[in-house]
């Protein structure tokens, strides 16, 4: 259990780290932002910072020697940084799980043999082997490289009549995985924490809106019913312990329909803080930032209760400069990120609206 005026490392720096940060200070813990990006949103708000590109095994050491414990804020941190710093320190939660949640197809496979359902899937390598896998899981299709893929992009959808030629050529050959469309209901998300000895607190599950593949608004509760809210929070409470994870992560999922069943299928884990889970900050009595730094120092992890019904929308890309319109907003809690210049796509803050019970 680390003590008050411990440092706890954290590699990257955007704005997952910026609030990780501001969340460790309020429990009297320092932070060590390790970022290669000059402008990290996070180097400000944390008691030291090191700029220098992750394959600086100088800069590293010198990081993890002033560090009592890492995390990381994004889940493609370089396998070789990850396994050198944690042969200096600890490293939660254990670079293991980024060797599994960096691959679409081993995080496929994981799930399946944890007989958890996702979406039907086969590995591309191919033109023939995509032909083949359109032949297993249908059209429409999904086509997702299996590394760097994140909010849409190395993604190509092809439609009933598609041409996945063309689909292929978008993601230019890369190593892929082919998914069958979902015409899903919508799209939830858990956000779970694990402490060191295995207890799991989740938060309440979440319903995401998307916007070209951004999220956009993430509302609290979440329409489904109390069976499937359940179920929801059984698997990512699965995956965490699957993971022997420590620390906070996002799983989403989508409720899908058939007939008058209703039953979830996970899409993605992310093994950090995540964007459905801002709302923590404002509408619950703990968020998911205090619940990662706690997990990571070792300290108990909080119930989290919350605080009446609450809507989060991104402010993404010119969104920003309406900022200050909600600044008056009853319930409104406005955050910005300090990004510098917008620029489409980028998230840049953003707003959670608590709407008293
Ligand atoms: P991902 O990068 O896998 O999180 O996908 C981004 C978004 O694309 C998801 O949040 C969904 O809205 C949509 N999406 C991804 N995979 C599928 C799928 N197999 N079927 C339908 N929509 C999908």
């Amino acid at each position: 259990m680390l003590k008050a005026g411990s440092t706890i490392g954290i590699v990257g720096g955007g704005q997952l780290g910026r609030m990780l940060a501001l969340a460790a200070a309020r429990l009297g813990l320092h932070c060590h932002i390790y970022s290669p990006e000059k402008n990290s949103c996070a180097f400000e708000v944390a008691a030291a910072a090191t700029c220098a590109p992750y394959d600086d095994e100088t800069a590293l050491a010198r990081f993890a020697a002033a560090c009592d414990v890492i995390t990381y804020e994004f889940e493609n941190v370089p396998a070789k940084t990850a396994a050198y710093l944690a042969r200096r320190k600890p490293v939660l939660p254990d670079p293991r799980v980024l060797e599994i949640t960096q691959d679409r197809l081993i995080e496929k496979n994981f799930l399946t043999e944890l007989k958890i359902p996702t979406a039907p899937y086969a590995s591309v390598h191919s033109a023939t082997q995509l032909a083949e896998g359109i032949a297993k899981v249908g059209l429409p299709a999904v086509l997702k490289t299996k590394q760097l893929g994140y909010d849409g992009k190395g993604q190509a959808k092809i439609a009933k009549n598609g041409d996945p030629a063309a689909a292929w050529r978008s993601v230019r050959g890369a190593p892929s995985i082919v998914e069958g469309f979902i015409a899903f209901e919508r799209e939830v998300s858990v956000i779970a924490a694990r402490s060191a000895d295995g207890k799991v607190e989740c938060f309440e599950v979440t319903e995401n809106e998307h916007r070209d593949h951004i999220l956009h608004t993430s509302r609290v509760p979440a329409k489904v019913t109390p069976a499937l809210a359940a179920d929801a929070r059984r698997i990512a409470t699965r995956i965490a312990k699957a993971f022997d994870y420590v620390g906070v992560l996002a799983v989403e999922m989508f409720e899908v329909r058939k007939g008058r069943t209703r039953t979830l299928m996970v899409n993605e884990i992310a093994p950090r803080v995540h964007n459905s889970g801002h709302w923590t900050i404002d509408g619950a009595t703990v968020s998911q930032f205090e619940q990662h730094i706690r997990a990571v120092a070792g300290w108990p992890l909080a119930k989290p209760v919350r605080l009446g019904k609450v809507e989060m929308i991104n402010l993404i890309g010119d969104e920003v400069n309406d900022a200050a319109q909600w600044l008056t907003v009853p319930g409104a809690a406005v955050h910005v990120y300090g990004k510098g210049a917008p620029s489409p796509g980028r998230k840049m803050g953003h707003v959670t609206k608590v709407i008293s019970r």
